[in-house]
């Protein structure tokens, strides 16, 4: 019998009843802008970046509207100006290098490695060479790079860290939480992330200079003093009239959703495990197939998965997403000529500097990814395991493949 899987990759779980309880009393109340508060009240916000700077370990927090968001406000905190240079990987996906072309500035994408982290000897080389002063850096699909060596080679190189934790939310590296290396950690509550309140985001560093002029760029008016999570008055006393208002403030009711969220990651983190442990061992020793090795010293969330299919020819990778999609399982190829669903890659970015990147389309032609919402049991990640494995072997045989379409799905 041919097995098929019917659940769906991209269903998350439901909001926690303490969330939807929140929720329902900001909109019983009405004050959803997060300066709208009455005598005495702290609001929804103020109190989830205080919650969330204390779960990394940062002094300063700011919510905003979404991750993208705040990557951009972390480009301004640090004063990229026009047609500057932004180091950044070459492998993340759109709102990364969308951030950077916010501000008129221009990526510089550095290569992937097969372990899906930065190279660091690109990096290292494409430093020296540009004078970028700023590396956005994106721990993409949760893999994290080795953290020391690349804080040593930024300091050396002079180079400030913004880290775009989009899926490394709740991971931690040698027991520091994502997000804290660098000068400024992003993270993003979209629905597809690991705390979801449809849109939003967070920016957290401890420096007081950085975090006083994200407040004012996020749009605070002169009530940056309601803020819990940010450096005191004298600080934005200096620079309030000379930082502009780039509106992206979040508002109480997605503070709401998210404030029962931050105490769940940890949890959230084990349970990922468990279904990225499976789906490992259920395509561990399949020919073909090489699995990301995983670090030691990375403790992370494995809300994704990935695999690379080394050596394969396009069409024979398309068939098999093609042949594995028929039996219900929704594999995105980051070697696919045309963008699909979330899944584009440096060269679909157009308005970047055109370049070439030989060594990071090597590895991109042939890595498949798959999202592992905690909607899925480990039984579910077993059966989705055995169809790749069994349509890899299938595909991997066939003499001879016609071209197929692959369907664009998200
Ligand atoms: C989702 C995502 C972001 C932020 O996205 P928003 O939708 O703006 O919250 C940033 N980087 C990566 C790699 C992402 O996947």
């Amino acid at each position: 019998m041919t097995e098929r899987f019917t659940g769906s990759f991209t269903q998350q779980e439901p909001i926690p009843e303490a969330g939807i309880e929140a929720a329902v009393a900001v909109l019983r109340h009405g004050r959803l802008h997060r300066y709208n508060t009455v005598a005495g009240e702290v609001a929804e916000t103020a109190l989830l970046e205080e919650e969330f700077a204390a779960y990394v370990g940062a002094k300063y927090c700011l919510a905003l509207a979404s991750g993208g968001a705040a990557m951009a406000c972390a480009l301004r905190a640090l004063q990229v100006k026009p047609g500057e240079l932004v180091l950044s990987n070459a492998f993340t996906l759109a709102p990364v290098p969308g951030a950077i072309a916010s501000l008129g500035a221009k990526p510089l994408f550095v290569d992937v490695t097969e372990d899906l982290t930065i190279d660091l000897d690109d990096l290292e080389r494409k430093a020296a060479r540009s004078f970028a002063r700023v590396l956005l850096l994106s721990h993409m699909r949760g893999h994290v790079c080795d953290m020391e060596r690349l804080m040593a080679l930024c300091d050396e190189l002079e180079l400030r860290v913004i880290e775009d934790c989009a899926h490394t939310m709740g991971a931690k590296w040698r027991g520091v939480p994502s997000g804290r290396h660098g000068a400024i950690g992003c993270y993003s509550t979209q629905t597809y992330k690991h705390m979801n309140s449809g849109e939003g985001g967070f920016l957290v560093t401890d420096d007081a200079e950085l975090a006083a002029r994200a407040v004012l760029l996020s749009g605070s008016y002169m009530l940056y003093a309601r803020h819990r999570a940010a450096p005191s008055p004298e600080v934005f006393d200096r620079l309030k009239l000379d930082v502009p208002n780039v509106s992206s403030r979040m508002d109480n009711l997605r503070a709401a959703i998210l404030r029962p969220q931050i105490a769940m990651l940890d949890d959230r983190r084990a349970r990922w495990r468990v279904l990225y442990h499976a789906m490992e061992a259920g395509l561990a020793g399949v020919p073909g197939v090489r699995l990301i090795p995983r670090p030691q010293h990375e403790d992370y969330v494995g809300s994704s998965f990935q695999f690379l299919l080394p050596g394969w020819e396009a069409e024979r990778v398309a068939a098999f997403v093609a042949a594995v999609a028929a039996r219900g399982v929704e594999l995105k190829w980051f070697g696919a000529a045309d963008p699909q669903g979330f899944t584009s890659r440096y060269a679909h970015w157009r308005y970047a500097e055109p370049v070439a990147l030989p060594a990071t389309d090597r590895v991109l032609a042939g890595l498949i990814d798959m999202r592992l919402p905690l909607t899925f049991t480990p039984e579910d990640v077993a059966l989705i395991a055995r169809i790749i494995a069994e349509e890899l072997v299938r595909v991997a045989g066939a003499e001879r493949l016609a071209p197929v379409a692959v369907a664009a799905a998200d």
